[in-house]
């Protein structure tokens, strides 16, 4: 089958909508580089465009009717929105899901180490990555101290441009013969990718009486681990927290820096955190931007899919299912069999980031198969690998049901597997839905270097994907 290049099909008018779409998402890229952080981010958006906080409106004894819309937070990491439809919601919702966390390195519990005249974060990867991707290259450290008294100490450390920033190092070249000999898997081990926080020893200033020349100071090291002083003793000035509070902590380390517009003809966004933020932010603004449906819409942005979806912000938490439930009791709708119909009627865009077609390793992929940068939304009939291992397979009838809305709409579409038979593979959050048996497809936005420090996306991909889900939102019902 023939594919179109987004681009060819647009008119001034998409070129000035899509600018604008692509800016605020590089703004959501920059303001949301953890789960937490991300959800704030969406809280904002949704709170502006007039949603309440469903426990809120559960302690006011209020009910909620067709156009009300509701947000629930699930342990600050996991949010789900709805907006109420005109039909019952036993009927089904159309919903929109995606996850928020990403790949990373997470600082343990107890990391801090001094050695050779370094002090160190220790740290243990988060979700698949090629280690040797992140050496030497600026990191900022974002997250949460949370102290026994409850409070909590916010960090984000190396994105300003007056912060400091934080670096795993690598072994210069002249001495790299025998790291060089190593698989690629073992270059960098994942006990090496510790981070440098400092080399500057905690120095005392101590007053000395000296009878012909005054007062005068002189400075004393503090001895064994001075680096690692050093650094608690910016931590308890600068931050507020002490060396035990790192158990409490969730802090997670990021490369530095801002999303950016990629290429001479800025077609393209270089950023962390794409996979999935891409189709968490354009599922959340097509959700926001729509309004007056028959059927409610629910849109879901969860953490844990990079870990296997596990965990009580994880998809595989009952956290959605209860708060579907909750919104029903308000729509006095609530019961048991009720709330199993609404699931099961439902109709779902489970979205991910697909693996881009990429020319410089072109065997990996089977070019019929593949999503291509530029070449609009993508959906995945199914995700896994080898005999399909582990995934959803979207049925053939709901596949044509989402063709028909998206021709009608002239969405630019593209279908993809995530690579060879035998190679490619990844799992989403779309098995997890279907286990309600509501109609699920895996869909997204295309990659390129996908779980890489910097991952690149096409600009006409992020706004045809909107497009997609407004158009979904607005027509499914099957
Ligand atoms: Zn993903």
């Amino acid at each position: 089958m023939e594919k179109k290049n987004t681009w060819e099909t647009y008119d001034a008018k998409h070129i000035k909508k899509l600018e604008k779409l692509c800016l605020e998402y590089r703004e959501f890229l920059d303001h949301g580089k953890t789960e937490r952080e991300c959800v704030d981010a969406i809280v904002n958006l949704a709170e502006q465009a007039g949603y309440r906080e469903l426990e809120s409106v559960i302690k006011s004894g209020e009910s909620l009717r067709q156009g009300d819309r509701v947000y629930s937070v699930w342990m600050n990491k996991s949010i789900v929105l709805f907006q109420i439809g005109k039909q019952p919601m036993c009927q089904g919702m159309n919903v929109l899901g995606a996850h928020i966390d990403s790949p990373r390195l997470d600082v343990k519990q107890n990391p801090l180490y001094e050695e050779g005249g370094f002090a160190y974060l220790d740290t243990h990867y988060y979700g698949g990555v090629k280690k040797y991707q992140w050496v030497t290259i600026p990191l900022a450290i974002h997250g949460v101290v949370v102290k026994t008294d409850g409070s909590t100490v916010e960090i984000a450390v190396g994105e300003d441009e007056e912060d400091p920033v934080f670096f795993v190092s690598d072994l210069l070249i002249h001495l790299a013969q025998e790291q060089l000999e190593k698989k690629a898997a073992k270059v960098i081990e994942g006990e090496a990718l510790d981070i440098i926080i400092g080399n500057k020893p905690l120095i005392l200033e101590k007053k000395k009486k000296d009878k012909e020349e005054g007062e005068e100071k002189d400075g004393h090291s503090v001895g064994k681990d001075a680096v690692k002083k050093g650094i608690l003793a910016i931590l308890k000035e600068q931050y507020g927290f002490e060396e035990a509070d790192f158990l409490s902590a969730e802090l997670e380390v990021v490369p530095a820096g801002k999303a950016r517009e990629a290429g001479f003809d800025r077609s393209m966004i270089l950023a962390y955190g794409q996979d999935d933020r891409v189709c968490a932010f354009t599922s959340l603004k097509a959700m926001l931007d729509t309004k007056e449906t028959d059927r409610t819409l629910c849109c879901i942005l969860v953490d844990k899919e990079e870990v296997g979806s596990v965990g009580a912000t994880g998809m595989q938490s009952h956290f959605f299912e209860n708060a579907v439930a909750e919104v029903m009791n308000l729509t006095g709708e609530y019961s048991e069999l009720n709330v199993r119909r609404c699931l099961s009627h439902s109709c779902m865009l489970s979205s991910d980031v697909s693996s881009a077609f990429d020319p410089s390793y072109a065997s990996s992929f089977d070019k019929k198969n593949v999503a291509y940068l530029g070449g609009g939304m993508v959906f995945n009939k199914f995700t896994g690998s080898r005999g399909k291992s582990g995934s959803n397979d979207a049925n053939a009838e709901y596949i044509a049901h989402i063709r028909d809305i998206f021709e009608r709409k002239n969405i630019n579409f593209q279908t993809a597997e995530l690579g060879k038979v035998d190679l490619g593979g990844g799992g989403t959050i779309a098995y997890i839905l279907a286990l309600y048996g509501m109609n699920v497809i895996d869909s997204g936005v295309a990659v390129l270097n996908m779980h890489a420090p910097w991952e690149a996306t096409s600009k006409a991909d992020v706004y045809e994907t909107y497009r997609g889900y407004r158009a979904f939102a607005e027509g499914a019902s099957l």
